[in-house]
């Protein structure tokens, strides 16, 4: 077999180390082990670091760091690791690279190009410590009228649609139990739970000891309909997934050593049998397909929830977004091609799709123009790693921000992009019960919690800072943002200025 450059290097420091055995212990892609005879941690293989850097921070003397392999590939403009490296797995396996935890590639991100505006001098800014800044929303169409009836005096208003209240416009994105831990998700659920948002539950079904979180939850409908049942649409809200942003195009996929008995149940199919859904849903091939689809979740739920659908933000989104509204969707979910995933064919993480930032303002520019953009609410994820782009999404025209990477990374991930392996050392992308255990539920909800509000409470700054008082008032509000990149036709599609350009003469003279 040929061998490959390792990627890292172990480097573990015997005078400082106590033999306490903690790497080799914690370190699940056996590149550590520990020696009895020599009665120390020797370094197994660096070619098996993923620098996970689960090792560095157990070790309790700081004995251990991981370095970049300091023999690298012969500088090359063309040839550059990331292909050397794949072929080479794919001379050795003849198989589809997958990976996990989104799109690999240097493409530039929008977001760094965009900044927002702040109030000086003949607007003021409010003072979010002092004064109220809402920041509550709500998932679900909105009605065109508005019909009242008067019974007995009374007043009431007529077949409101059903929306959720979430008391922030962040809601955590779909991952499975079996792409993720159950001490994972239970965290997640727990944190947004004690916010009062929402999460996706992947589309793996739900487990019965999950049924307590139901009215903060949005249940998907994937095309493996993967324990869909009557108790699952209690969910808080429904939603169809067509695409997502890891993978456009392409179906879940759930190997069968990893299911075990949890899962299997969860998602009743045959213990250790493959979870493949389809790639496209087998009974949707039109906007009257979905509009079916969308109508008989809307009566199986007897109208109580919104039921939405997500896709992945792919070129002509706009206009699909436009069908699916028509459709009768409550809410649309855009999932950039930065989104993350437990694991994608690599060739289509990489390369398929387009930038939320792109999806976004394209979607609410288009659906406003054809007098439906009011209907639905605005779901978009792939790629929020701060508040600042959480911020800048609402302001490029979505409702609600949807992260998952970031929560993850509360909980321990360190983005080595290992999830398809199931052998996560944070206990967050497996189905071991034991590694599992390396996420404490309680600690982790908190912090996700800790996260989620401290998000929020950026976002009541940053729109005191610009004058506005709700976040409803902020979707949108491209006049907000200004751009800075290098291409006046990204500033285009993203319906945004130049920053520095100046009001046209006489524009301010009355
Ligand atoms: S965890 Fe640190 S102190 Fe313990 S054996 Fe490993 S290197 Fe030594
Ligand atoms: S979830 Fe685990 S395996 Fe996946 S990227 Fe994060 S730390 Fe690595």
């Amino acid at each position: 077999m040929l061998k490959t450059v390792p990627r890292f290097k172990v480097n573990i420091d015997y005078e400082k180390c106590i033999k306490c055995g903690r790497c080799s212990e914690n370190c699940t892609y056996g590149a550590i082990t520990f020696d009895r005879e020599q009665d120390k941690p020797l370094v197994k293989n660096n070619a098996n670091c993923v620098s996970c850097q689960r090792c560095v921070l157990f070790c309790p003397k700081e004995a251990i760091n991981i370095s970049q392999y300091p023999v690298t590939y012969a500088p090359h403009g063309t040839w550059m690791p990331y292909y050397i490296r794949a072929i080479n797995e794919q001379a050795e396996t003849g198989g589809v690279l997958l990976s996990g935890m989104g799109n690999d590639m240097s493409y530039p991100m929008v977001f760094d190009y965009l900044v927002w505006d702040a109030c000086q001098v003949t607007n003021p800014a409010i003072d979010a410590l002092r004064e109220p800044v809402e920041t509550r929303t709500y998932l679900g169409r909105k009605s065109k009228n508005l019909h009242i009836s008067e019974i007995e005096g009374k007043f009431e208003l007529e077949d409101l649609p059903p929306n959720v209240v979430l008391s922030t416009p962040i809601v955590i994105g779909h991952m499975s139990l079996g792409s993720i831990s159950y001490n994972a998700i239970t965290a997640m659920y727990r944190a947004v739970k004690e916010v009062g948002t929402l999460m996706g539950t992947g589309e793996g079904g739900l487990h019965r000891d999950h049924y307590q979180f139901r009215s903060n939850l949005i249940g998907e409908v994937a095309s493996g309909r993967f324990g869909v049942n009557s108790e699952y649409l209690e969910c808080a809200a429904l939603e169809i997934k067509i695409g997502q942003g890891a993978k456009p195009g392409h179906g879940g996929q759930l190997p069968g050593e990893k299911v075990n008995k949890l899962i299997s149940e969860t998602r009743g199919i045959p213990l250790g049998t493959d979870a493949l859904s389809p790639n496209p849903q087998h009974d949707i091939y039109s906007i009257e397909d979905l509009k079916t689809l969308i109508a008989a979740l809307h009566e199986a739920s007897e109208y109580k929830v919104p039921v939405g659908v997500k896709i992945a933000a792919v070129n002509n989104v706009a206009a699909i977004a436009s069908g699916i509204v028509r459709a009768g969707a409550d809410f649309i979910t855009i999932d950039g091609f930065r989104g993350g995933t437990g694991a994608a064919p690599r060739v289509i993480r990489d390369n398929a799709g387009i930038p939320i930032e792109l999806a976004v303002a394209a979607v609410d520019q288009h659906l406003t123009e054809e007098g439906i953009r009011h209907e639905v609410t605005i779901l978009a994820g792939g790629t929020l790693r701060s508040s600042s782009d959480l911020i800048k999404i609402i302001a490029l025209g979505a409702d609600v921000g949807m992260i998952a990477t970031a929560p993850l990374i509360a909980l321990g991930c360190k983005v080595c992009q290992q999830c398809p392996t199931g052998k996560c050392s944070w206990g967050i992308a497996t189905s071991d019960p034991i590694l599992a255990q390396r996420v404490d539920i309680e600690y982790g909800a908190r912090r996700v919690v800790n996260l989620l509000r401290a998000w929020t409470h950026d976002l009541e700054e940053v729109l005191g800072t610009m004058g506005i008082d709700a976040v409803e008032s902020f979707v949108g509000n491209r006049d907000r943002l200004r751009y800075l990149g290098p291409n006046p036709k990204e500033a285009e599609i993203l319906g945004v200025k130049h920053a520095g350009d100046r009001l046209k003469l006489g524009s301010c003279a009355s």
